[in-house]
């Protein structure tokens, strides 16, 4: 039986944030085993870009720095570290600093790290279902302890992020995109899991005060849930807090995949609830319009494949000619003249380069059938087919 532990936390006010946090973490077996004086912690949060705290994309400030707070407590040499895509930063104080995470932990003797900068190696991937080795940030394999910090949001190509999700960041940037390569919503999530089960942390804690819905994890709107969940078990805490916003037991791929390989439970009946009832929180979220034929049987998404379908759009307008997006874009389908260009004959419709945008100039656009199976508002399904 695995456990999850969740209390209700309906602001991000510090002190109470730093009350609910002690309170998941108290008493964790991971925890009385790793925060001994001296330990090298990594704190993994979720960092796309150095996006500040009200667009709910990056794990909050106030939850990093509560974490933070008890690993200093306890003497442990801290590293707050995470590695963007494509990070249009060039170290790591300007990434944590743009997300509020660098100002909120100011007092505190931790260290911000681009993961990056730590390298990369090798590791095998125990059971692979996609993937048979991949490259993991030293950082990461070489904490005594790595604590995971996800935040609850709707993904374009994932449905769902949260903990194993997360631990993606910790993948060399390059091997993320040939993995996005992927391309099915089935083979992505797997490879995902195979990366999890190569770099497993010990304890995750979730930011689910305010989550993202619609078109996450990047350009979808903020959703109070109100809550802070913890546990050991990665999986169970996702299959948790994909139940809390309105998602089936088998929906998730990554979920689902990480609990065939052996790494947690993800039978909400196998789960124990410590502290709020889950019931207290649910909330549907939003879906994200990404992906939307990906319910379907093979043979039928493939018939279906030009009257479904659902794309990026870069606004000429918005576009300020960083290159981010190109860079990142695992189809090689972006060009920068005037303005980014996406040519559609290459786009395998990751949603990479919207995660990426630093000004939001990439939205979502969708075809008239596309839009009513989704069933979404204008602004959950994207903007109408241009
Ligand atoms: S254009 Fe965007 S959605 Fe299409 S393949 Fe490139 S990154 Fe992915
Ligand atoms: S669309 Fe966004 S990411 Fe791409 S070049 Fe323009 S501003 Fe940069």
């Amino acid at each position: 039986m695995s456990e999850v532990r969740l209390k209700a936390c309906d602001s991000y006010d510090q002190p109470l944030v730093s009350r609910v946090v002690r309170e998941v973490l108290s008493g964790m077996p991971a925890l009385a085993d790793g925060l001994k004086a001296g330990a090298r912690v990594l704190l993994k949060p979720n960092m796309i870009n150095a996006r500040p705290a009200q667009t709910a994309i990056c794990t909050h400030p106030t939850v990093v720095r509560a974490v933070a707070e008890v690993c200093c407590e306890a003497g442990c040499s801290v590293v707050i570290g995470d590695e963007p895509g494509y990070a249009l930063v060039s170290d790591a104080t300007q990434l944590f600093a743009g997300a509020g995470i660098a100002q909120a932990c100011e007092d505190l003797d931790v260290e911000f790290a681009l993961l990056k900068h730590g390298g990369y190696r090798s590791v095998p991937v125990p059971h692979p279902l996609r993937i048979p080795e991949v490259l993991i940030a030293n950082t990461a394999l070489d904490a005594d302890l790595v604590i995971n910090l996800p935040k609850c949001k709707t993904h374009q190509q994932t449905l769902l992020t949260g903990a194993i999700k997360n631990m993606f960041g910790a993948v060399a940037p390059r091997e993320r995109i040939r993995i996005h390569m992927l391309g099915t919503f089935n083979a992505f999530g797997e490879a995902i899991a195979d990366t999890f089960s190569a770099c497993v942390p010990q304890v995750n804690l979730m930011d689910a005060v305010v989550g993202m819905e619609g078109k996450g994890p990047s350009r979808g709107e903020p959703k109070q849930i109100g809550a802070i969940l913890a546990s050991e078990d990665a999986v169970a805490l996702d299959a948790v807090a994909q139940d809390m916003t309105g998602h089936g037991p088998d929906e998730v791929r990554v979920t689902t995949a990480a609990a065939e390989k052996g790494l947690g439970e993800c039978r909400l009946d196998h789960i124990e609830i410590a502290g709020d009832n889950p019931a207290d929180f649910r909330v549907a979220l939003k879906r994200p319009p990404g992906g939307v034929r990906r319910g379907f049987p093979r043979l039928v998404g493939r018939l279906l494949e030009g009257m479904v379908w659902v794309r990026p759009q870069v606004d000429p307008e918005l576009c300020i000619r960083c290159g981010a997006c190109a860079g990142i874009c695992p189809g090689e389908a972006i060009e920068i003249g005037g303005h980014a260009v996406i040519n559609r004959d290459k786009c395998i419709e990751c949603f990479c380069c919207q995660e990426v945008c630093p000004v939001d100039a990439i939205d979502t656009i969708s075809s008239w059938l596309a839009r009513k199976i989704i069933g979404g508002s204008p602004q959950g399904i994207g903007r109408t087919e241009r």
